[in-house]
């Protein structure tokens, strides 16, 4: 499909066969694309305004934050700026499980928003709500992500999706039908055998991808493979990770193979798009139009030069508002200004899950990516999974490659022992394959235990 057809013929005819509009969508656009230069003041005082407007919304028609609110002596007066918000506690996933229905504000009718749900890392199914309202606007606030890395709507991509659940979503006429629209071709990156990323590459050849989007080691086993089989694909102007992070060596390997610019995202599907890499490639801008982001230790005071715990108000979200909302995910806040001059805040990116760090007997905390940064090095590993149980005990599940020798077990012991402790209970298990996780992600470092700080 011609790219300038797609844009700005098929586009908005989907938007108006489905009851939106495209046009409220560039408005938006447009006047995002601005506010990402404007000084720190202006985004503040946007936040603020639009903070006081979902308090007291939150106030008046949600009966979750109402009794909270009522019990704790708040009224939405008391909380007019960013700094306010600390005087509300932290919305945790078991609260959300336990409140799902007072948590639904009632002058919204049951059209004017959709349910969804994720099964996390963890698997533990959460329920929740999304706004339909603001759909163009969320839109608008992930396509201009996008742009940083050179997208435009109508620009053809190559999405490996890799959760069973979107797959079957998508696995409609509907979105069939669009994607065609809007040049998108969709890859099931929940099964990756050899015979299938064959298939792939083919595909990907025929349809010539600028933008290659989808889990960060999904797109990396597929360029691996390709470059197994000495094929070459020149053309992708930008690789877009998300869902799963990205390690530094992945990064490097895909940027070389591709011979373009490699850009991470976050999000979550509670709320959609949250933060993007510009192309400093400097930590990543968070959408400070739509969200307030907040890291805090284990004591929820405010962190700043050190990993705490992502805690994200969604300015948006009407119909179920997550006020300091705790995703479980873990970042570091970035002070200053990024060379690229944009004026949204910056998170350094997504360190893990709590689930993504391992806790030594000796009382040390192991950042999942020290673990997998030293083992996609040693030599005679294909892939590896390293797994905290309930117990405390580690097991690492390894696919050894054809020169792997004991002398691999001890080395790996060796470095194990160094960060947590020479008592620390390991056991290395050979396999053949690793299985995916629920979620269909190839996690490489799971902590089952417990949260870590
Ligand atoms: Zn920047």
């Amino acid at each position: 499909m011609n790219e300038f057809i797609a844009r700005y013929l098929n586009y908005p005819l989907w938007e108006l066969f489905s009851s939106r509009h495209a046009f409220v969508f560039y408005r938006q656009l447009k006047s995002l694309e601005a506010s990402q230069w404007k000084g720190r003041k202006y985004l503040q005082a946007l936040k603020n305004y639009k903070l006081r407007h979902l308090v007291s919304h939150a106030y008046k028609n949600v009966p979750y934050y109402h009794h909270l609110m009522k019990r704790l002596k708040i009224k939405p007066d008391n909380v007019v700026k960013e700094e306010d918000l600390q005087k509300l506690p932290i919305l945790t996933k078991d609260i959300i499980r336990k409140n799902i229905n007072n948590l639904v504000a009632r002058n919204y009718g049951s059209n004017s928003y959709y349910a969804s749900h994720t099964g996390g890392s963890t698997g533990k199914v959460l329920n929740f709500y999304r706004d339909k309202t603001t759909h163009e606007f969320n839109l608008a606030v992930n396509r201009r992500f996008w742009r940083w890395a050179r997208y435009d709507i109508g620009t053809k991509v190559f999405y490996f999706v890799g959760s069973p659940y979107d797959m079957k979503q998508y696995d409609t006429f509907r979105v069939k039908f669009h994607n065609i629209l809007i040049n998108q071709v969709n890859i099931n990156a929940f099964n990756m055998s050899d015979d299938l990323l064959d298939e792939y590459s083919l595909k990907m050849a025929r349809f010539k991808p600028k933008i290659l989007h989808g889990y960060a080691n999904a797109i990396y086993l597929f360029a691996k493979h390709l470059d197994n089989h000495k094929m070459k694909f020149e053309g992708p102007t930008a690789v877009i990770t998300t869902s799963e992070k990205l390690y530094p060596y992945q990064r490097k390997f895909i940027e070389n193979f591709f011979g373009c610019d490699v850009f991470e995202e976050y999000g979550c599907r509670e709320m959609d798009l949250i933060a993007h890499e510009c192309p400093a490639h400097d930590g990543m801008h968070v959408a400070s139009e739509k969200y307030v982001f907040e890291v805090l230790d284990s004591k929820n005071h405010p962190v700043v030069h050190k990993n705490g715990y992502a805690v994200i108000t969604d300015l948006n979200n009407c119909a179920m508002p997550l006020i300091r909302y705790m995703n479980e995910d873990m970042t570091s806040r970035k002070e200053g200004e990024c060379s690229c001059g944009r004026q949204l805040e910056r998170i350094s990116g997504i360190e893990g899950r709590t689930t993504d760090f391992l806790s030594g007997q000796n009382g040390r905390i192991v950042s999942g990516v020290a673990v997998t940064t030293y083992l996609s090095k040693v030599e005679g590993i294909q892939e590896f999974r390293v797994v905290q149980n309930i117990f405390g005990k580690i097991e690492i599940l390894v696919v050894p490659a054809a020169n792997y020798t004991d002398k691999v077990d001890a080395e790996i012991r060796k470095f194990m022992a160094r960060y947590l402790g020479d008592n620390a209970q390991l056991k290395i298990k050979k396999v053949k394959q690793i299985p995916f996780t629920k979620s269909g992600k190839r996690r490489t470092v799971i902590n089952e235990s417990r949260h870590i700080i």
